[in-house]
């Protein structure tokens, strides 16, 4: 490791491109160019973290754990709060700096995503101070339940929300007393970095959160398998997730795993159709780059045509553009390969007979076309895949119980959503989906308190307020004699 300064300057935001370990800047010996998708262009040169990184931030995160551990949970929260306040402080700078690195808009990082950032770590500060299990009684011993600290957590994050999702973790392993390692994604490595400075002036001691930059194939496996990790929590694709666990099992470190998905928008006849409109359109939201978008449309047939019209209108009005505009609906993708990806999938769909209903092209730089492709089958590639792009697709379903086995028909399970007007069907039809959330005639309200995760390949436990305790933590109950 070499010790040289590196920086990117943002918008006139100054980001430290090197690893955050043990409360220092570290560099690599080599690194890799950072590429906006706003316009190609090179925004710095990142560290690339190598084993010897990933040791080094694993053993800070070791040597740092009994001293946070030990700290009060009154003393910890109030640094998560201070935390929080240094996000309120900078949010239009992460704000600035997300959206050139990701190409998300501006306007969502600002008034949606950064305040959630803040949030995140407010609520799980605050989860901890009441985070208590009523002691109960056997034969007159005494059950007292506790969630201990469980140790060093490496937490691996994607590109689609980076600080959102980074934080997501972030927040409640400190907050229980574990200390972190934390891997962004290579194609959006620059929040993290700042987070890093947030949480040092904020008073975290050096060690309790480390940023580890890099390629997940070359800091990956030093990392997930390294036998002082206790806890690995991971939120990317179900490929990499394998891997993950492959690496994890020589430890037999216990992991979260929140993965892909391809969840289903049912929309049945007695549905508000405005509002089974717009939930539809809203799956366009961050160019699709959403794991919980509801991509495939299925509509109860005397609807579909009706259905159709209007969605055709409201997404052909979307204005696709800079996403530093407050006017623009959808920017554009992240990467070249992430365009080549999303364009392979819907070619081959055409070559295999599927109808455009809108879009089904590139859009210019780094844009694709919101697109809605129809006339395919439940065991196409379209439909059971993964896309990560703007790509909706329409099936029409009979009856119920057509609806429900479409919709539970892919290998995922991390969401449904549901548009009727009749309670008692979508109680009935809720019941029979297999998903990690489910949405009756709204789309993305998310509680911290509620559990989240997915089912079948979407994923391997639960966090959230509580859950995420049980995870980060060793839960143990101590029996006392009478
Ligand atoms: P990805 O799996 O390619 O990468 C995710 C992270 O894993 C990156 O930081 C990457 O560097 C790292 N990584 C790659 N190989 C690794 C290895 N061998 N060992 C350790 N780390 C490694 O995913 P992505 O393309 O960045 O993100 C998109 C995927 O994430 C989509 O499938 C999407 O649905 C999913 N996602 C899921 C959720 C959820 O909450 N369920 C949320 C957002 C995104």
């Amino acid at each position: 490791m070499t010790r040289e300064p590196q920086a990117a300057v943002i918008a006139g935001v100054t980001v430290d491109t090197r690893h955050w370990i043990d409360g220092e800047r570290v560099a690599s010996t080599e690194t890799f160019t950072d590429i906006s998708p706003i316009d190609g262009g090179a925004l710095g040169e990142i560290a690339r973290g190598t084993a010897m990184e990933a040791a080094a931030a694993v053993a800070a995160a070791k040597a740092a754990f009994p001293g946070w551990a030990a700290t009060p949970r009154a003393e910890r929260a109030r640094i998560l709060h201070a935390i929080a306040d240094g996000v309120e402080k900078r949010l239009e700078d992460l704000a600035i700096v997300e959206t050139y690195d990701n190409g998300a808009l501006l306007r969502s990082h600002r008034r949606g995503v950064m305040p959630r950032v803040a949030h995140n770590f407010r609520f799980f500060a605050d989860w901890l101070l009441q985070l208590e299990h009523e002691d109960f009684e056997t034969r007159g011993h005494t059950n007292h339940v506790s969630w201990d600290p469980a140790g060093p957590c490496v937490l691996i994050t994607p590109w689609n929300a980076p600080l959102m999702l980074a934080t997501w973790k972030v927040a409640p392993a400190l907050a229980a007393g574990n200390t972190v390692v934390l891997k962004p994604a290579e194609w959006s490595p620059l929040t993290a970095s700042l987070l890093a400075d947030i949480a040092a002036e904020a008073g975290l001691p050096a060690g309790v959160l480390n940023v580890v930059q890099g390629y997940g194939s070359e800091v990956g496996d030093a990392l997930t398998s390294h036998p002082d990790v206790r806890r690995i929590s991971f939120t990317g694709s179900v490929p990499t997730a394998k891997r993950i666990a492959a690496s994890a099992a020589a430890g037999l470190t216990p992991l979260s795993l929140e993965l892909g998905g391809k969840s289903p928008l049912l929309v049945f006849a007695d549905a508000d159709l405005d509002l089974a409109v717009d939930l539809a359109v809203e799956q366009y939201d961050n160019a699709g780059q959403v794991c919980l978008a509801a991509t495939r449309l299925l509509v109860e047939e005397p609807v579909v045509e009706e259905f159709t019209r209007r969605f055709v209108e409201k997404a052909s009005a979307l204005k696709q553009g800079d996403p530093r505009d407050e006017a623009t609906d959808i920017g554009p993708n992240i990467h070249p390969r992430q365009l080549e990806k999303i364009d392979g999938f819907v070619q081959r769909a055409l070559a295999a007979g599927a109808r455009v209903v809108i879009g089904g092209h590139r859009n210019g730089g780094q844009f694709y076309a919101p697109t809605l492709l129809t006339d395919i089958d439940q065991d196409s590639e379209i439909v059971q895949e993964e896309v990560f792009g703007p790509v909706l697709t329409l099936q029409t379903f009979a009856d119920e119980d057509e609806a429900v086995r479409l919709a539970n028909g892919t290998r995922f399970g991390l969401a449904a959503t549901v548009a009727t007007g009749d309670p008692e069907r979508a109680e009935r039809v809720s019941g029979q989906l297999v998903a990690g959330t489910v949405w009756i005639n709204c789309f993305f309200v998310r509680d911290l308190q509620a559990p989240f995760g997915g089912s079948r390949e979407s994923g391997v436990g639960r966090e959230g307020g509580t859950w995420s305790f049980d995870f980060y933590c060793d839960v143990k109950n101590t029996v006392t004699a009478p």
